[in-house]
């Protein structure tokens, strides 16, 4: 490399002497930084998202590859959070490709002491008995000769990242039950 070449090829002469005088741009890169891709760049598609952490609610950017979640970020269309994640939401990816996700129904029976697998459709039909049994044993057709019908045995606590759709499907499913309990972590 001649002398001419070197001192060209120097950060600081390229700043000084290119168009890029602030160093924020070609003048600040190197052979190699210059042949770097983003790896996001490779993704067959972006899905919009939010992050399931906490009730700030921040918008996420999906990013998927073959049917799998590569990488999440931040979403820079969210009014919310403009793009940024805190520690937790960027480290958000492991929650769906981390090796201690679970994948099945843990159960634990009452007074048992070890986790049970079940299958989704025997969970949801257990799920679904209980929730009808403890309507009928929390029932009130009166309360002090009023007219009430409602039941006092089921309730709903949502948490604060359930978007409006599913709040409203919570309303209408917990209404039909007779609950009156219905309440959100946001509210709390
Ligand atoms: S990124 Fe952080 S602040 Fe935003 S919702 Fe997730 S946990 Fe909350």
């Amino acid at each position: 490399m001649g002398v001419r070449t070197w001192i060209t090829s120097w950060p600081v002469y390229r700043q000084l002497t290119g168009e890029d005088p602030l160093g924020r741009g070609a003048a600040a890169k190197s052979p190699h930084s210059d042949r770097l891709t983003a790896r996001v760049d490779t993704a067959d598609e972006v899905v919009k998202s939010v992050c399931p952490y906490c009730a700030v609610g921040c918008g996420q950017n999906v990013y998927v590859q073959d049917g799998r979640v590569t990488q999440i970020e931040g979403d820079p269309d969210s009014p919310v959070s403009r793009g940024r994640l805190c520690p937790k939401g960027s480290a958000s990816l492991q929650l769906t490709t981390g090796p201690a996700r679970e994948q099945q129904v843990l159960y634990r029976r009452p007074y048992g002491t070890e986790w049970e697998r079940l299958d989704l459709d025997t969970a949801m039909d257990m799920i679904a008995d209980r929730t009808v049994a403890a309507r009928r044993s929390g029932w009130q057709w009166e309360v002090d000769g009023v007219r009430t019908r409602r039941t006092l045995g089921v309730a709903s606590l949502g948490g604060a990242t359930l978007d409006n759709e599913e709040n409203y499907l919570i309303k209408k499913l917990f209404t039909a039950l007779g609950a009156v309990q219905v309440e959100n972590q946001a509210r709390v």
